[in-house]
């Protein structure tokens, strides 16, 4: 079997870069582990920024979106017992966000990649990549009880921070930046009505919690709790007993309650790796970078990358020109740093700390108070949480 270019993964970055790579006229295969029920039901992500919904539109993906997305102008700081807006359609010049949950985008994907006659390969396993320091790189992989292998101009390792691409990069050739956080996000999706209209990030000496949505009668909630903490120790009741806690106002503003449908723990953590190229490999999305999800920025950045990946790629069979592939990392990091940025301040603004350092927290409060009212402070989470322009190549 021969392609262009080999993709290992099927989440936002592989099955995107597949999508803007047909645009341009670029093969791809696309080589995943999980079956395709199990990635279009996979609830993570939710937040897209302005620019992430832009390049959806630009490439015929948005139509679903925006009949079933929602459009949010701002969010919500809760401190104090009280509420804080921060406008961002008034802070950036119009710039807004969408509500549309990942499996949502990858299920765009997917049915644009099958309907385009696109190559998806589903329950493959022992996925290896070689020779990827020559111009000739292959990825074996075993699929239906038989071994295959895959030649290809260029492999995209878009198989998520749990992936295999990334190790096949000697470590000499690699730094590694890493921070864990000293906490979890216990996280819930309940059939309920939002009961709010954005979302809302609360600051409290009992620990962080985040009110979001995914559609008008489903709520997302988030509880910070302790980063080894076992899901079964929390009860359907204790869950919305602390969320009631934290969340609470003094103005009498209540949270509607409902089934809860899926519940879970996520640890918390910052991780990059540079460069996001070795040879004929390049690394895009989790697999070369993750966030906490505070800033709501791991399937953004994902986008982003491949919207830089697809440009060089298609310049090269174009032109021949390796300007953009060697550039590419550079040009995606620039990116991630100020994504790594924002998610640890956004992290390090809204949590309890294990130490629970006084000076700390009033640190912290004076940080939310100063946001919540100087136009410049607000200006500066609007304009990253909306998202930076999109980084052409350079
Ligand atoms: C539990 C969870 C909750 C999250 N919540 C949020 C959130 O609320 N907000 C936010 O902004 N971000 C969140 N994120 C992060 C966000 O979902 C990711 O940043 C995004 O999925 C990155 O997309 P990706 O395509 O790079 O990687 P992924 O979506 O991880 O896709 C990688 C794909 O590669 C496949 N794969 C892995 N290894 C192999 C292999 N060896 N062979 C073949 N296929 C392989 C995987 O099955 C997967 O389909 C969350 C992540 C997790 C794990």
């Amino acid at each position: 079997m021969r392609t262009q270019v080999g993709i290992v993964g099927a989440g936002p970055a592989g099955l995107l870069l597949s999508h803007l790579l047909h645009l341009q006229g670029v093969d791809s295969v696309v080589l995943e582990m999980h079956t395709r029920d199990y990635i279009e039901a996979r609830v993570r992500a939710g937040v897209l920024e302005q620019g992430t919904v832009d390049v959806l539109d630009a490439s015929g993906l948005g139509t679903r979106m925006h009949q079933a997305g929602m459009v949010h102008d701002g969010v919500e700081l809760r401190f104090d017992r009280s509420h804080h807006r921060i406008d961002f359609r008034k802070l950036t010049g119009g710039r807004s966000i969408m509500l549309y949950g990942q499996q949502e985008v990858v299920k765009d994907l997917v049915s644009a990649r099958l309907a385009a006659g696109g190559d998806l390969r589903f329950e493959v396993s022992g996925v290896q990549l070689d020779d990827i320091d020559t111009d000739s790189p292959v990825i074996g992989f075993q699929q239906g009880g038989g071994n295959h292998e895959l030649q290809c101009d260029f492999i995209a390792g878009c198989d998520g921070f749990h992936g295999v691409s990334r190790d096949c990069i000697p470590p000499s050739k690699l730094t590694t930046y890493q921070r864990d956080y000293p906490f979890g996000w216990l996280g819930i999706l309940a059939s309920a009505p939002p009961s709010a209209e954005e979302l809302v990030y609360t600051y409290t000496d009992r620990g962080f919690a985040l009110l979001s949505m995914r559609s008008p009668q489903v709520s997302r909630l988030y509880l910070q709790v302790e980063p080894t903490e076992d899901i079964a120790n929390w009860s359907d009741s204790q869950i919305w007993d602390e969320l009631h806690t934290r969340l609470a106002t003094d103005d009498g503003w209540s949270l509607t309650e409902g089934p809860i449908l899926e519940k879970g723990i996520t640890a918390m953590r910052s991780f990059v790796v540079e460069p996001m190229r070795y040879g004929r490999l390049f690394l895009a999305g989790d697999a070369a970078h993750i966030v906490p999800p505070t800033g709501a920025k791991g399937m953004n950045l994902a986008i982003a990358d491949v919207g830089v990946l697809a440009e060089a790629f298609a310049d090269w069979y174009r032109t021949g020109s390796d300007k953009g592939l060697d550039s590419y990392s550079s040009t995606a990091l620039r990116r991630v740093w100020r994504a790594q940025h924002f998610s640890w301040w956004m992290t390090s603004m809204l949590h309890r700390f294990n130490d629970n350092d006084p000076y700390q927290a009033q640190l912290q409060l004076s940080q939310l108070r100063y946001t919540a009212t100087s136009p410049a402070a607000a200006a500066s989470l609007a304009e990253n949480y909306v998202g930076l322009p999109q980084t052409r190549m350079s």
